[in-house]
């Protein structure tokens, strides 16, 4: 078997055994880039850095190093910054931005022997459902190249899945993770808001911001996060907690349960208002099989609710811009990346260079956001925002109380064509229902492959834990992956 059908986990084991070396793989991996370059999925391709460290991590090896992911190639999303290689946010804004220091996130990696092959395209600061909003152009869907592979973290999905690196890092706002996990069938996940450290990452909306992986078994991303995962002190959002083994206790199943019914015992809660009449029938058949599976293995089901579903479009729509408008401020020409040529003035020099680096979408973002908190309207808005935010949050505790996990559709279809939603914005907006009111409530959340819709497009089941619950999140999907193949078809001509 070819290395680059291997996942993080079976990768150890080859490399452990010798069967491979850490410069074969990441030679084999390169020159896979290279014959996948139209999948738009690599902004920048770090050949020679890349090499240099397999290098190094074999020579670690061979003098009994053990570091747990010792030689494993991934990429990052472009909106980590990093030291080696420049950093975009898939943004003309920051060209040719090199930051001086590593993201918490990637530093964690390699400090745990990982090497990073470059950086993964991704909508212009993250801001988007489709990669259709990078300013270097759109990435496409390894299962039909005509269709988006989701986004934000769309480069991040159509690597993993292409197989070009065996899991990628990814960050999640509003579904950025979870759904082009879902478009692709790769596997996602989004840990509870402040698991990882947001330090290094281009802030988007910092209340929602947060780090994750996409990968192609629920046990590699557990690997993964188990890596990234734990405070840190310059993240002044950072959970106070120590990073935590996430992979060893995937065997083990729900405590009581038995090999044949790992799940026994786990109460799966279906809000009624994730499956509505508009969810498509092809996405509602994937996922009803793979809740039957869960049933199987032990799993009961039941009905709850989430009432303010819908409400979480427009409350994410306020508050994520807001936070952007803030964020972004600081792009001015002054400190980062890009500077309008010769202005006649300072404030020519403001307004040019923000003219010139910004997409439509952020600059649309930065209107709305500074629209909402400005004087008049913030009460109307962004204070109501904020208040229904709470009651979104409310509304998972109460439905945490009858049952473990909750279960649903990522997204209401299958990924769209490039191009296919034009200029309406709204469209997109929509889409993100199933995966806004987590984001909202700052849960841990997974889309786990759960078979094919339309035109064999995968589909994407969603798990969404309590707070901190990654563990339990992480053991469910691992239990239907191991009785299920889902997550391990490949796309075809990969
Ligand atoms: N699609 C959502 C948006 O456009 C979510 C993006 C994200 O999670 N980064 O804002």
């Amino acid at each position: 078997m070819t290395p680059d059908r291997l996942g993080v986990a079976e990768l150890r084991q080859a490399l452990a055994a010798r069967d491979v070396s850490s410069v074969e793989l990441t030679k084999h991996l390169l020159a896979r880039i290279t014959a996948h370059h139209e999948l738009g999925a690599f902004l920048h391709v770090d050949a020679q850095g890349a090499l240099q460290a397999a290098a190094s991590a074999d020579m670690r090896r061979a003098r009994g190093d053990g570091s747990p992911l010792l030689g494993i190639p991934l990429a990052h999303k472009d909106v980590f910054v990093t030291a080696d290689a420049p950093t975009t946010a898939g943004s003309k804004m920051l060209a040719g931005y090199a930051s001086p220091f590593d993201a918490t996130v990637v530093a964690r990696l390699r400090q745990s022997g990982a090497i990073s092959l470059g950086k993964l395209n991704c909508d212009e600061f993250a801001m988007g459902s489709a990669n259709e909003n990078s300013a270097y152009g759109p990435v496409r869907n390894p299962w039909d190249r005509a269709r988006v592979p989701g986004g934000s973290s769309g480069g991040s999905a159509a690597a993993v899945a292409a197989r070009l690196v065996p899991a990628a890092t990814g960050t999640d706002t509003g579904g950025s993770i979870r759904q082009p996990a879902s478009f692709t069938g790769t596997t996602g996940i989004k840990p509870t808001y402040g698991v990882c450290s947001r330090y290094g990452i281009i802030a988007f909306a910092s209340s929602l911001d947060q780090a994750g992986v996409l990968a192609r078994s629920a046990e590699d991303c557990a690997l993964l996060l188990s890596a990234m995962g734990g405070h840190d002190a310059r993240d002044a959002t950072s959970a106070e907690r120590p990073p935590q083994d996430y992979a060893a206790p995937l065997a083990q199943g729900q405590a009581g349960a038995s090999a044949s019914r790992p799940l026994q015992g786990l109460r799966i809660g279906l809000p009624r208002e994730f499956f509505p009449a508009t969810l498509s029938p092809d996405v509602e058949g994937a996922v009803r099989a793979a809740l039957a599976e869960l049933e199987k293995l032990g799993a009961t089901l039941l009905d709850v609710s989430l009432p303010r579903t819908e409400l979480s479009i427009p409350v994410y729509y306020i508050i994520a811009p807001a936070e952007a408008s803030s964020n972004l401020s600081r792009y001015d020409g002054v400190r980062y990346g890009h500077r309008t040529a010769q202005p006649a003035d300072l404030l020519e020099m403001y307004r040019q260079t923000r003219a010139e680096g910004f997409g439509p979408e952020v600059k649309r973002r930065i209107m709305i956001g500074t629209y909402v908190l400005s004087h008049g309207y913030y009460d109307a808005y962004y204070l109501q925002a904020q208040k229904l935010r709470r009651m979104i949050a409310d509304d998972f505790q109460r439905c945490f109380k009858d049952c473990d996990v909750i279960a649903g559709p990522v997204a209401p279809s299958v990924a769209w064509k490039i191009g296919e939603q034009g200029d309406d914005p709204v469209k997109a907006y929509l889409a993100d229902i199933f995966t806004l009111p987590g984001s909202l409530a700052g849960l841990p959340g997974m889309s786990v492959p759960a078979g094919f819709g339309e035109q064999r497009m995968p589909v994407g089941l969603q798990l969404i834990g309590n707070y901190f619950d990654e563990a339990r999140l992480l053991q469910t999907a691992h239990a239907l992956q191991q009785a299920t193949d889902w997550h391990r078809a490949v796309p075809p001509g990969v």
